[in-house]
Order: C-alpha cells, then sequence, then structure tokens
C-alpha cells in the first residue's frame, strides 16, 4: 500500500501513514497532539519529490523510484514487444484494449477507422 504523507494544520507535525488508495483522503488525526485534521501534503505518492522538508529516508526512496523507472525505461527501449509497440489509448488516455479504445473513440465523437483496425488485428489469435 502507498505512503502518504500529511501535516497536522494544528501543530504542523509531520508524519507518514500507509492508506489503501481507497482511503487516502480521509482526514487523519494528529498522532502528535491528537487534533487535527492532518491535511494531505501530496497528492501523488509515486512521483518524484522535490523541495524541501523530505528527511533522508524520503530522498532515499524517491532515488531508488527514478533508477527503478529508468531500467524499466531502458528495458522497454531495448525489448519492444513485436506487435505491441503502440499501448491502446485514445488521445493519450489508456485503456485496456483496442476494442475499448474504438468504443472510447467513438463516444468522444472521434473517428473511429483506424482503432477498429488495431482491434481487428488484436484478435487474431
Ligand atoms: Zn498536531
Amino acid at each position: 500500500m502507498p505512503v502518504y504523507a500529511f501535516r497536522c494544520d494544528a501543530c504542523e507535525y509531520e508524519f507518514d501513514r500507509i492508506l489503501p488508495l481507497s482511503r487516502y483522503e480521509d482526514p487523519q488525526t494528529c498522532p502528535e497532539c491528537g487534533e487535527g485534521p492532518a491535511a494531505r501534503r501530496f497528492t501523488p505518492p509515486n512521483f518524484i519529490l522535490k523541495g524541501d522538508g523530505w528527511d533522508g529516508k524520503n530522498h532515499t526512496i524517491s532515488r531508488e523510484m527514478a533508477k527503478k523507472n529508468e531500467r524499466l525505461d531502458a528495458r522497454q527501449k531495448s525489448q519492444p514487444t513485436p506487435g505491441m509497440r503502440l499501448a491502446p489509448n485514445v488521445d493519450g488516455q489508456r485503456v485496456d484494449s483496442w476494442s475499448d479504445a474504438a468504443k472510447l473513440a467513438k463516444d468522444k465523437g472521434k473517428d473511429t477507422t483506424a482503432y477498429e483496425h488495431r482491434a481487428a488485428q488484436e484478435k487474431k489469435p
């Protein structure tokens, strides 16, 4: 589960809390003063953290995540999967399959020809 960072409105105490994605917007009680609400400091937990106020642990984690992302990028560049070079998407919005993309494109009032062409290829064994 992701770790979310909070800061108490009352005493400015900062703390991390592991929460399920579905509960990250729940108000948190401050462990220091018992008051709250403690506001979440950043929305997505898994991006490169910038700025002051992060302790060494967070810097290490963000560095490791950046390194891991670099490795994943390198791997994807060096090993393109045949026939799957382009992930199904409509205007950059990712979907599970090209048939879903065709449906989404239709919903958006777009020309679905190219999407349906890919969807047809997708269904071949
Ligand atoms: Zn507090």
